[in-house]
């Protein structure tokens, strides 16, 4: 094992034991000296963001830091009362006396953040984590390198250094990490890594939250509103050129409406991106040529509507609609993570219900309907981690709502109150007064004892 994680390690675990990170007023310190360094350094951020991912100042601010910002204000907002004990019914059998949860932190978490949201996917548990009361190590992707740079060098300088680490490096130095114990893993990123998480972490029965992907899919049945809907789905589709866990990955449209909604979709896409969406200031690249390439090879899965455009050099790929698309093609098996949507005709609800349940359970799922009685029926007879219906993405700015997935798509849960309880052990505690102790709870258990 690497000596400098372990000294690492070690530091942070007596800073745990010191009981340094559980008064209330010093996790409030340290959220606000995050929200100081998002502050003070926001366009460096952006900047960061716009090098490694092409990402407007916009998107950024909105997507990652006011993103943040307000996860932190709800946070500080919250906190006092999420850490109160939380008093439960005390059963007559075992009155007088009191029952209550006591949330208390995990101790020194790990968590590995994924590129394509680099600072809100890496910060924002680490609020969560900071909430709780623990000590943290956050791992950076190393495929976002000017932005990983950046938090490396700026949380020292806002955070407690003996309780909060960042160690960046690639799959090697992750693989190190994961060799030593941790109280709680959250890792951010593909299935493959997270069996790896997940089987690195049973050596030490480490639990962890896996934020994983998979194919979300948006269903638009035929009495929506096809401009709205076709709108809403291309801006949850293109931002961030595609590269978002949540993004409409494939839709499935009425065969009524298939081609009034392709043409509202490029009418979005020339209203969002204008007629050359490379020289669009709103329009993202493709983090690395082996994602760009894995890309165009999905171009011939399907009849382009539009779009297929694409310069290697300049990582870029415009935003394309493939139709006529074969459920078994490539393109419908991967998680495509980049900006091509492929649109595939369906008959009806029931079909749509079936596509989707003939497949992994999906991060996020998209319903567009007038009927609240369709929605509800898809809600009812589809698994999904997330549903968001006539609209995409809007449902991550509600705290009150948990993200996380299910089966293939992930397993555990935060944003808000839900990270608070991702990082804290709920301890059961009941306390009874030394008086009232009558002796026919203890042995010997007589006849007649038994009768009561
Ligand atoms: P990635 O390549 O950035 O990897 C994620 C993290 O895993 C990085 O920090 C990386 O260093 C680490 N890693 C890589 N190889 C490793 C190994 N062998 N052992 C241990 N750690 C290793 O991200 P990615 O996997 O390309 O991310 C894309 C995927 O993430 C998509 O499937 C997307 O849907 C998913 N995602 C999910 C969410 C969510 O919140 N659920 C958010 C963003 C992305």
């Amino acid at each position: 094992m690497n000596q400098h994680t372990e000294q690492c390690l070690a530091k942070l675990r007596t800073t745990y034991h010191s009981g340094l990170t559980k008064p209330h007023a010093w996790r409030k310190q340290q959220l606000q000296q995050l929200q100081l360094m998002l502050d003070e350094h926001e366009n460096e951020f952006l900047e960061a963001l716009q090098h490694d991912l092409g990402k407007s100042s916009a998107e950024g601010w909105l997507t990652e830091l006011g993103f943040l910002k307000s996860d932190i204000k709800h946070t500080l907002h919250h906190l006092s009362g999420w850490m109160k004990p939380q008093r439960v019914r005390q059963p007559l059998l075992a009155w007088p006396g009191k029952s209550y949860l006591h949330p208390e932190p995990l101790g020194v978490v790990l968590i590995i953040g994924a590129w394509n949201y680099p600072i809100q996917l890496l910060l924002s548990p680490l609020v969560a984590a900071i909430a709780a009361g623990n000590c943290a190590i956050v791992k950076p992707s190393e495929l976002s390198p000017k932005t990983a740079q950046l938090i490396e060098r700026l949380l020292p300088d806002y955070l407690a250094a003996e309780a909060f680490q960042v160690i960046t490096g690639g799959a090697e130095v992750a693989s190190e990490l994961l060799r030593h114990r941790f109280d709680h893993i959250m890792y951010t990123g593909g299935g493959r890594v997270g069996r790896i998480v997940m089987r690195a972490a049973a050596e030490h029965l480490t639990p962890v939250t896996l934020e994983l992907g998979g194919k979300s899919p948006a269903v638009v049945l035929a009495d929506a509103d096809i401009a709205v809907a076709a709108r809403r789905i291309a801006w949850g589709k293109w931002i961030n050129a595609g590269q978002t866990c949540i993004a409409p990955d494939y839709v499935l449209i009425d065969e009524a409406k298939h081609d009034e909604f392709i043409a509202a979709l490029k009418h979005c896409c020339d209203e969002f991106f204008g007629e050359d969406p490379q020289h669009a200031d709103d329009y993202g690249r493709i983090v690395n040529r082996q994602h760009f390439d894995r890309l165009v090879g999905y171009l011939k899965d399907g009849r382009l509507a539009f779009g297929g455009e694409f310069d290697g050099d300049d990582r870029y790929i415009q935003p394309t609609v493939l139709c006529d698309v074969e459920p078994e093609s490539k393109v419908m098996q991967d998680e495509i993570f980049g900006p091509i949507l492929p649109v595939l005709k369906i008959k009806n609800l029931a079909e749509a219900i079936d596509f989707i349940q003939n497949r992994d359970k999906p991060l996020a799922l998209y319903g567009f309907s007038k009927s609240g009685r369709q929605l509800k029926q898809l809600t009812e007879h589809t698994h999904a981690g997330n549903q968001c219906n006539n609209d995409t993405l809007m449902f991550m700015l509600n705290p009150e709502l948990p993200f996380g997935g299910v089966g293939s798509s992930g397993m555990g849960r935060y944003h808000g109150k839900f990270g608070f309880d991702t990082f804290s052990h709920m301890k059961s505690v009941m306390t009874r007064p030394f008086t009232m102790d009558p002796k026919f709870r203890y042995p010997p258990y007589t006849s007649f004892k038994q009768k009561l």
